[in-house]
């Protein structure tokens, strides 16, 4: 029988490129959104480009009767858990909503889980767990600490979870933390869809090569790192949905709660950014160096080598792909999902 798998956030950016990996490895998907930051349409991208049927219930994990009633109607095996709010900055303006779906949308979610003895998860969890690190790169065991609500939701839910599997070891349980995921499906039929201006550093630079935005404000030049602008480690969105295709397949192997950082090992600075995406997309990103962004940590970058033992897996999208990708979905798509 064909294993069926729950994607709570499954039409979300990151959700969309994993259902589309789970349907042609042969899955069933069931997604619960509330479309809250998300299109349906881009559900409908990936029936196209898989020839695959999605079963999408918009629901609210907010909503207990609704979760319950996906259950009841699909036979669950494992869930990939990506729904939730993701903005640092606007989690210190309404932190109640950030704690509200993040945490309680997720005890929501793992209390309906036991009920229908489903005992298998995969966990969104991110690089800011990591707060400031005081060395890069970062391993599993490095101290969390978070610096906002957004952080502190995401360290909550991975304690809680590691509670819960101390609890009780039929739980199979798998945080990943995500270090800055970018790109699209070579398609250029789905991608990253901000609504109103982007937090982040390639949709706001893709959105200004399209003419949607005046110019990029680069937070920052004086950090140390090698020509002053803040260093991260950016996987391409593919790389990333095909760690949790995998990680849905070593629950089988893996027992007990398990950490994994979801990088390449790469850091690259803001400007070097731009420069790869001038590269790939022909156009010309207009800037301006502005003062660095409150919270803002100078370099993070992962060491990948517990993932690939784990999952035997590895991010192999260099950036030139990273920045192909993202143009062609931003160029085809100038205003994202809406026409
Ligand atoms: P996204 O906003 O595109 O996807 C999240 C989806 O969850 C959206 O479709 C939204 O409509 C849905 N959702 C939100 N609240 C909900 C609720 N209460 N009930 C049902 N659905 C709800 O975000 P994404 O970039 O795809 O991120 C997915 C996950 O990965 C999030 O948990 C995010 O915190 C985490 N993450 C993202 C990044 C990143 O840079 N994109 C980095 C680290 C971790
Ligand atoms: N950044 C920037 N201008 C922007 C958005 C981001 O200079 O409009 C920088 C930011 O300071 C950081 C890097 O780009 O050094 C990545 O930022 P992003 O928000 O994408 O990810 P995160 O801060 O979560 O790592």
């Amino acid at each position: 029988m064909l294993q069926t798998i729950l994607v709570t956030g499954g039409s979300g950016y990151i959700g969309s490129h994993t259902t589309l990996l789970l349907l042609k490895a042969g899955f069933e998907v069931v997604v619960l959104d509330n479309l809250s930051n998300s299109s349906l349409e881009s559900l409908h991208r990936v029936e196209k480009i898989t020839g695959k049927k999605v079963k999408f219930y918009q629901a609210d994990l907010r909503n207990t009767q609704q979760i319950a009633d996906i259950f009841n109607e699909n036979n669950i095996s494992s869930v990939i858990h990506f729904a939730g709010l993701k903005a640092v900055g606007e989690s210190a303006e309404i932190p109640l909503d950030y704690y509200e779906q993040n945490i309680s949308g997720s005890i929501n979610l793992l209390k309906v889980m036991k009920e229908f003895n489903c005992s298998q998860i995969v966990f969104s969890s991110s690089a800011t767990v990591y707060g400031d690190p005081a060395s890069v790169p970062i391993n599993e065991s490095f101290p969390t600490s978070a610096t906002n609500p957004y952080g502190r939701t995401k360290l909550f839910v991975e304690e809680i979870m590691r509670d819960l599997a101390h609890s009780d070891p039929s739980w199979n349980i798998i945080l990943l933390r995500y270090f800055n995921p970018v790109g699209a499906h070579e398609s250029g039929l789905i991608g990253e869809d901000p609504q109103g201006i982007p937090n982040n550093l390639v949709p706001f630079i893709s959105q200004v090569a399209v003419g949607e935005r005046e110019k990029l404000r680069i937070f920052g030049d004086d950090y140390s790192t090698p020509d002053g602008t803040g260093v991260r480690d950016y996987i391409h969105v593919m790389d990333l949905a095909a760690a949790h295709v995998k990680a849905v397949t070593s629950h089988v192997k893996l027992s007990g709660i398990t950490t994994l950082n979801l990088g390449t090992g790469n850091g690259y600075s803001v400007l070097e950014m731009v420069k790869a995406f001038e590269k790939e997309s022909g156009k010309s990103v207009a800037y301006e160096i502005v003062a660095r962004r409150s919270g803002d940590i100078a370099e993070c970058w992962t060491d990948p080598s517990l993932a690939e033992k784990t999952l035997n897996w590895k991010a192999n999208r260099g950036l030139a792909e990273m920045m192909k990708d993202t143009w062609r979905w931003q160029n085809n798509n100038p205003k994202g999902y809406k026409i």
